[in-house]
């Protein structure tokens, strides 16, 4: 197990851990404890280095596997070298991280506009530059609920509204009126919740990292909708600096 300290907190960008593992032959290393999070929830890696005894390999891939994570090191930097036991300093790329949670919160804060105007997400792909959505939803007007979802949401993002991230018991957690929109079913050996709460505006089971206060996003700008069958919109959006 790969403790991901990135959960616990957003903004922490260097971090010491040691090797548990080492895959030479795909040029990966498992580490301890991270401060990169890793592809998963529609959420893309965080980039960085790892470096040791003078020497720092890129990262160019962050996956977990079974509560694991693994760190794939650029192998233009040479052989691995590292050792199962070897201390590390591992670093993120901040940029790329401070896009994608601004992203990912913005992603909430959309989607429950859009969950109040009979818009339910299905799927969702976090990006640096645009960010997808998916949406069912039913037929007519779909274009004007759209934009007025984006002024809604846009409303939102200029107050001051800081997030809390908290668990819950997984029953007391479904019981929460709008909790998983996502059609996503949860396996049932997941007894505890992490939840993300943006007071007065959303409230999620999630696994991943956001931005402290929703005043740090910007505002959001729609780029483009493509209808995916008569039911379904894929929304392109990017956001605007604050
Ligand atoms: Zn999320």
């Amino acid at each position: 197990m790969t403790k991901l300290l990135c959960l616990d907190d957003s903004y922490l960008t260097v971090c010491s851990a040691k090797v548990t593992a080492v895959d030479a032959a795909a040029n990966r290393v498992q580490l301890d404890q991270t401060v990169f999070y890793p592809t998963g929830g529609g959420v893309p890696c965080d980039f960085g280095t790892l470096s040791a005894n003078g020497t720092a390999w890129k990262v160019t891939d962050v996956h977990k596997k079974d509560g694991a994570v693994w760190h794939v090191l650029d192998s233009a930097f040479g052989p691995l070298g590292l050792k199962v036991g070897e201390a590390v300093s591992a670093k993120i790329d901040w940029d790329r991280r401070y896009k994608l949670i601004r992203m990912h919160t913005a992603t909430h804060v959309f989607a429950s506009m859009m969950h109040n105007r009979g818009f339910g997400i299905t799927g969702n792909q976090i990006g640096t530059d645009q960010t997808r959505v998916d949406f069912n939803c039913e037929t007519g007007a779909e274009k004007e609920a759209l934009e007025a979802g984006v002024v809604a949401a846009n409303e939102q993002l200029k107050q001051s509204v800081e997030l809390k991230v908290y668990s819950l018991p997984r029953d007391e957690a479904l019981k929460m009126p709008g909790m998983v929109k996502l059609a996503n079913v949860l396996p049932p050996a997941v007894t505890e919740l992490r939840i993300v709460e943006i007071p007065g505006i959303d409230t999620q089971a999630d696994g991943g990292c956001h931005v402290k206060n929703v005043n740090e996003i910007g505002q959001i700008k729609l780029e483009r909708v493509e209808n995916k069958g008569a039911k379904n919109k894929r929304v392109y959006f990017s956001l605007a600096t604050p």
